[in-house]
């Protein structure tokens, strides 16, 4: 059984770096400029270990808890861990000092609590700000009237480098629906970088369901858990 699950993930991956590559190719896009991200939350530490026989370096969890355990257990495989869930105050410390990326970045206290935290032995945190578009108050991120001021404000703190936008979208099944949500969030990069003269690069957007669509409207990190392993438990 552990056999064949483990040739399931890599099957997986295979199959999903094909979509993206198609993808690409399909909007004109540069072969490698979309990275896998994979979600690993609900996983084990030995899927994961599968997951980078097949290649893949970068992972992505939502819960400090659960992902401590793993970081430890894999430490000698140097991967890149990205933090995308909700951040309590509280887990700030755990964060800067074990990821390399957090994706869900959308206070000025929280942000100031991760630079602070972040050992400067290390380099700087990459941080995406969350954006909140579909106006859903039970839904974290910011207005779009917000991102401009968060984003100067993390520009002045030293422990962290602001990389970009991240978006988890309302679920649409219509892809030019999907599309249109995605298409906003690059509208808002381009706005946000020309406001404040800066480069950013990166759209973390696009999961299992709406990879396709994230794309083709620019997405550099698509976030795919399910696809990759499966059910979570
Ligand atoms: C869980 C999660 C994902 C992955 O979702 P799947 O449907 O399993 O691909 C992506 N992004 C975020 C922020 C998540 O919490």
């Amino acid at each position: 059984m552990r056999y064949r699950g483990s040739k399931i993930i890599i099957e997986n991956i295979h199959r999903i770096y094909n979509l993206i590559r198609q993808a690409e190719s399909a909007s004109h896009r540069a072969e490698g400029s979309v990275q896998l991200l994979a979600v690993s939350k609900g996983h084990t530490y030995s899927q994961i270990e599968e997951a980078y026989t097949a290649g893949l370096r970068d992972f992505g969890e939502n819960y400090l808890q659960e992902a401590l355990p793993k970081i430890q257990a894999l430490h000698t495989l140097s991967l890149n861990w990205h933090f995308i869930g909700p951040i309590q105050s509280n887990k700030t410390q755990g964060i800067a000092k074990h990821f390399s990326w957090v994706h869900s970045v959308s206070s000025q206290k929280i942000a100031q609590r991760l630079s602070d935290a972040r050992p400067s032995s290390m380099p700087s945190l990459n941080i995406c700000l969350q954006v909140n578009l579909d106006d859903e108050s039970s839904k974290s991120g910011l207005e779009p009237n917000e991102i401009a001021p968060l984003a100067a404000f993390i520009q002045t703190l030293p422990g962290l480098h602001l990389r970009g936008l991240m978006l988890i979208p309302r679920p649409q099944v219509d892809e030019e629906a999907q599309y249109n949500s995605f298409l906003r969030l690059t509208a808002l990069r381009d706005d946000l970088n020309q406001q404040l003269n800066l480069s950013l690069d990166t759209l973390s957007m696009g999961m299992s369901n709406d990879m396709q669509a994230a794309i083709r409207a620019g997405s550099t990190i698509v976030r795919i858990g399910s696809a990759i392993f499966g059910k979570r438990s």
